[in-house]
Order: C-alpha cells, then structure tokens, then sequence
C-alpha cells in the first residue's frame, strides 16, 4: 500500500511516515495542492492523508474535489484537520473524502483508522463485486466516494449530511432491498466497521438517517419498521411526469 502525505508542516510529515513505514506502508509526500495533484497522477497511491489548511492556490479540500473528479484510480482519502468543526467534515465528505482525523492525533491512532478505512472498502468490495455503486430507483450510492445522490423530483442531488455510520446504515439495508435486518444483526455489521454503540443507537440511527432521505416527512418511504424485530430498506419505481424538460441527463443516469 502507498500512501501519499499532504502536509505543509514537515515535522507531521515525518512522524506520520516514521509510524507509518513501520506498519508497513510505502510513504510519498507533498508539502501543497499542486504538488499533490502532480504526485497522486504519477504515482497513483491507494491512500491520501490529506490536510485542510494547505499553503498555496489549492486547499486540501480543493484537492480532494478534483481527485474524485480524475478518472482512473479511486484512492481513499482520509482529510487532517486542526478544525474539529461539525461543518468541516459535512463539507469534507461532500468532497469525497473517506474518513477525517483531528489534530493533534497519536500515530497510533492513525494506524488504527488506516486500518479500518482500508477494512471497510475491502468488505465493501466483497459484498459489492466490482460495481462500487448500489443503485436504486431513487437513490445512487457511491461507494468507493461514499457519496449518496438521491432523487429530488426530476433532479439528483447530493445528500450532503450523512454521518459515516448512517451511511454505512443506509448501505447495509440498500444493499439487499427488501431484506429485513434485525437490530442485532445492524448493530454487529457496524461493530465490524468499528462502530461503538448498543442497541438504542440503532434506532436512533435510523430516526436521523429517515429525516435525511424523507425530507418530505414520509418516515417509512424507504426504510420500513418491522415491529420488535428491525428494519428493511425499499424503494420502488414511480411514474415521474416530466413536464419541464429540464433536467432530462439526471433523469437517464438514473433509469439505466
Ligand atoms: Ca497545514
């Protein structure tokens, strides 16, 4: 596995690629976003550790957005950050961003979330096959950008404020429509993706996950509630009038 640093504080760069050369991994670094950008299309590393505030024309989300646009490989990318801000990692994820870790972070724990990003895309890939996509008649999920558009009237848009166990969530029950998974069953699929948590986490999981994709208040629109034993996710075609041509591209991505 290679991993390319992005960090302009050259003390971080050689801790993080001390530990992480002892675990292992193959280390590339680069001190701004251009440099970035040049490194990740010579050398197209698995992994980016990548840091906001980043010196030069390119922020590292900047960075991020238009390494998710680049055909090619999908690397994952884990953003650092000495802003533990909410809205930093909302903004963070809609650029595509895997996972986050807030400054000042142990080598050791770093290590540990390396780990488990690298786990969580080869599960991910295991239940998937090749298709990173789960797709859906109103929903497209992303996988390897853990990204989730979803169908707005005639319109894909981008759900911007899932949390990484909601989406994994939304993942599980997506993945196998129509199938009922019970609380225990959820709750031991996140344990594996690192999730710490009990049993009433799940339902309040699906409560914030519910008002995210049913912001027309209709809760049980795509996950179902089977009483005392969990829950299912279902989604089913409709006949969609379309009046307006004016979003015909969206409409075709998603019918195919
Ligand atoms: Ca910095």
């Amino acid at each position: 596995m290679e991993i390319l640093i992005v960090e302009d504080e050259k003390q971080i760069v050689e801790l993080i690629r001390t530990s992480l050369e002892a675990e292992g991994y193959r280390c590339l670094s680069a001190s701004n976003g251009l440099d970035a950008l040049k490194v990740f299309r010579s050398r197209q590393p698995d992994i980016l550790l990548l840091d906001i505030g980043l010196p030069g024309q390119l922020t590292g989300l900047e960075v991020c957005t238009r390494i998710r646009q680049e055909p090619g490989v999908n690397p994952f990318i884990i953003m650092l950050t000495a802003r533990i801000c909410e809205i930093d990692r909302i903004i963070g994820y809609s650029s595509g961003a895997d996972d986050y870790i807030s400054k000042p972070f142990s080598p050791k724990e770093l290590a540990v979330r390396l780990r488990a990003v690298v786990g969580r895309r080869d599960r991910g890939k295991r239940v998937q096959g090749r298709k990173n996509e789960i797709l859906s008649p109103h929903f497209i999920i992303d996988l390897d950008a853990r990204q989730v558009m979803m169908q707005k009237g005639v319109k894909l848009e981008l759900v911007t404020d899932l949390s990484t166990v909601e989406f994994d969530v939304l993942v599980l029950l997506a993945s196998e429509k129509g199938r009922v998974r019970t609380r225990e069953e959820l709750l031991d699929l996140l344990k594996g993706l690192d999730f710490v948590g009990d049993m009433r986490a799940i339902d309040g999981i699906i409560y914030r996950l519910r008002k995210k994709i049913s912001p027309d208040g209709d809760r049980e629109k795509f996950i179902k509630t089977h009483f005392g034993i969990g829950y299912s996710f279902k989604d089913e075609r409709e006949e969609v009038a379309i009046n307006e041509a004016s979003d015909i591209t969206s409409t075709k991505t998603f019918t195919r």
